[in-house]
């Protein structure tokens, strides 16, 4: 948090109460921060805490005026930024303005995207700092609807607690976060009443978490990928006409994809020479992606200029098919190159989690003398069940390539998660350090 608020050069710094013992801890090290706002009354600010400048939001703004008229000024000036998950390094900063946060408010309020209403109640179970809650605040605001907000439980206990007092019909969150929802539901024999769709997003949604909202409780997934630098939305899925006499089935595995680009944004597929890659829906490359509410470039020029010949790169590897429909395969510093070929980490969660005693799972690639790098999974269970390393190897039999299936099972006790609720793989491989695989599992796979 130091290390942003600096990067930042925040001035005035506003927090939630909750968050009091944080900012006891790292204020003296944010010089450039003048003002501490509490989101409270006066009455409520914390006595003797240590902060120096410390105020009372309410305090702070009482006699100012209770009308804002709203000036005129340049689209373009900036009015927000946000700072990327960091899950493969360092965090960066994207800075948004007035013209793209109002371009992407219209377009994610679409019935092809959020399709958001004066009618919905909007729960995003995403921080406000996660790319603005997924410009939430902004589209639901464009729409009138209502806006509830989780606070910081977000246990499933918590989260379906919420949905039903607050009539929530559409939500929003990672895919981590819903888990803990879903298990709540299970283990509890619970409905909901009224949600009807939820966006998926921020890492890749599981087909068995789309098959259990859909079929166990009739909320359709709406899975989207999108990036920090892209406010954040670039493609949801949805159906098109044509597909909506298809089988379920058929209909899930597009429905499991990213989905197509939102009006307003441009995507391509290239390979290692800028090449531009077919819509076959087979070949995979870097996905690079154009627009209005696309970054430029970092804050304050940090990296130098990142695109390519006009184009940002995401660092994402996909797929694009014939319909338009994205397939997310990894990020390309995820993806495990196994003798020359790749093996998408992403699909190898995919396949651990529809296991049911499976709660989270990771994969990570590790070296290998032979084949460069093979892929482990790093599984929490989920509580009171059991499965055993040879039967989550078996579970992968004819789900997916043999030579892709896992060389290893690591079963931990929790998997390490960021603040945006992601994965964080760097820190699983610094826990893995040490980590050597099987020999016995090496010579099979070799062999396979
Ligand atoms: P951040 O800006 O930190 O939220 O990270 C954006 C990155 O998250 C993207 O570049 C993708 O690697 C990943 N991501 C977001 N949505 C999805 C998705 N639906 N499927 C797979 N990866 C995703």
């Amino acid at each position: 948090m130091a290390w942003i608020v600096n990067h930042a050069q925040d001035e005035v710094l506003c927090f939630d109460t909750s968050f009091l013992l944080l900012v006891q801890a790292v204020h003296a090290r944010c010089p450039t921060v003048r003002k501490w706002i509490a989101l409270c009354d006066a009455d409520k600010l914390p006595a003797d805490s240590g902060i120096p400048n410390l105020l009372s939001y309410e305090a702070w703004i009482s006699d100012q005026s209770d009308r804002y008229e709203w000036p005129s000024f340049d689209e373009n000036a900036a009015s927000s930024m946000c700072y990327t998950s960091g899950t493969t390094g360092k965090p960066k900063a994207a800075l948004y303005s007035h013209r793209s946060t109002l371009l992407h408010a219209y377009a994610s309020a679409l019935p092809d995207v959020m399709r958001l209403s004066a009618r919905d109640s909007v729960l995003p179970v995403v921080p406000m700092f996660h790319v603005n809650a997924w410009g939430i605040p902004y589209s639901a605001a464009l729409t009138g609807c209502k806006l509830v907000f989780p606070g910081p439980a977000l246990d499933g206990k918590s989260v379906y607690e919420l949905i039903e007092s607050e009539g929530v019909t559409f939500a929003a969150g990672v895919p981590t976060v819903w888990q803990m929802l879903l298990g709540h539901l299970q283990a509890n024999d619970l409905k909901f009443s009224k949600l009807d769709r939820t966006v998926i997003g921020g890492a890749a949604c599981p087909p068995a978490m789309l098959r259990a909202f859909k079929d166990q409780y009739g909320v359709q997934v709406l899975h989207g990928w999108g990036m920090t630098e892209m406010s954040p939305l670039g493609t949801l899925c949805t159906l098109k006409n044509k597909q909506l006499s298809l089988p379920n089935e058929a209909q899930l595995s597009i429905l499991a994809k990213q989905g197509r680009a939102i009006f307003g944004v441009d995507m391509r597929i290239v390979d290692g020479k800028g090449q531009e890659l077919p819509w076959d829906g087979k070949t995979y490359g870097d996905l690079l992606v154009k627009g209005p509410w696309v970054v430029k470039e970092y804050f304050q020029g940090e990296g130098g200029n990142p695109l390519v010949e006009g184009w940002f790169p995401t660092g994402d590897v996909a797929t694009i098919d014939a319909d338009g429909y994205l397939q997310i395969t990894d990020r390309s510093k995820d993806v495990i190159k196994s003798g020359g070929e790749w093996i998408s980490s992403i699909d190898i969660e995919n396949i651990a989690v529809a296991h049911p005693a499976v709660a989270m799972a990771a994969c990570i690639g590790v070296a290998h003398p032979k084949w460069d790098e093979r892929p482990i999974v790093v599984v929490a269970k989920k509580p009171n069940t059991e499965v055993t390393k040879e039967e989550l190897l078996q579970f992968y039999e004819g789900k997916t390539a043999k030579w892709q299936i896992p060389d290893d099972v690591v079963f931990v006790e929790a998997i390490p998660l960021g603040a945006t609720g992601k994965i964080l793989k760097t820190r699983l491989r610094k826990q893995l350090k040490g980590y050597v695989l099987p020999t016995a599992a090496t010579t099979d796979r070799s062999n396979a």
